[in-house]
C-alpha cells in the first residue's frame, strides 16, 4: 500500500508536497488538487463536460486523515466532500 512518508502544506504557495517512499516529492498545487476531487459530485459534473473549478485561488482550508488509506481535504470555496485515497494522490506528478 502506498502511504506518504511526509505530507507537507505550504500555504503561502498554495502547494501541498507529498513524499512517497520511492523517494519522489511530489508538489501538486491547490487548484489542481480542488480540481481532482474524487467525490461523486464533481465526478458526475467532469463526466458531464463541466470543470470543477475552485479557480486558481482556491486554497486547502483543512487536511485530516481518513483511517490509513486517503486524506480529506477541504478547500476555501466551502467544498469538502473529497476523500482522496493515497493511490490515487500517487498518480499526481
Ligand atoms: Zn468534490
Amino acid at each position: 500500500m502506498t502511504v506518504p512518508e511526509a505530507v507537507e502544506n505550504h500555504a503561502a504557495q498554495g502547494v501541498l508536497a507529498l513524499r512517497w517512499p520511492d523517494g519522489r516529492t511530489v508538489r501538486v498545487t491547490h487548484a489542481r488538487l480542488r480540481a481532482a476531487c474524487p467525490c461523486s459530485a464533481c465526478r458526475a459534473l467532469r463526466r458531464a463536460g463541466a470543470g470543477v473549478e475552485g479557480g486558481d485561488a482556491v486554497r486547502l482550508a483543512a487536511i485530516e486523515l481518513v483511517g490509513t488509506y486517503a486524506l480529506n481535504l477541504a478547500f476555501s470555496d466551502g467544498h469538502r466532500r473529497g476523500i482522496y485515497p493515497y493511490e490515487m494522490l500517487a498518480t499526481l506528478d
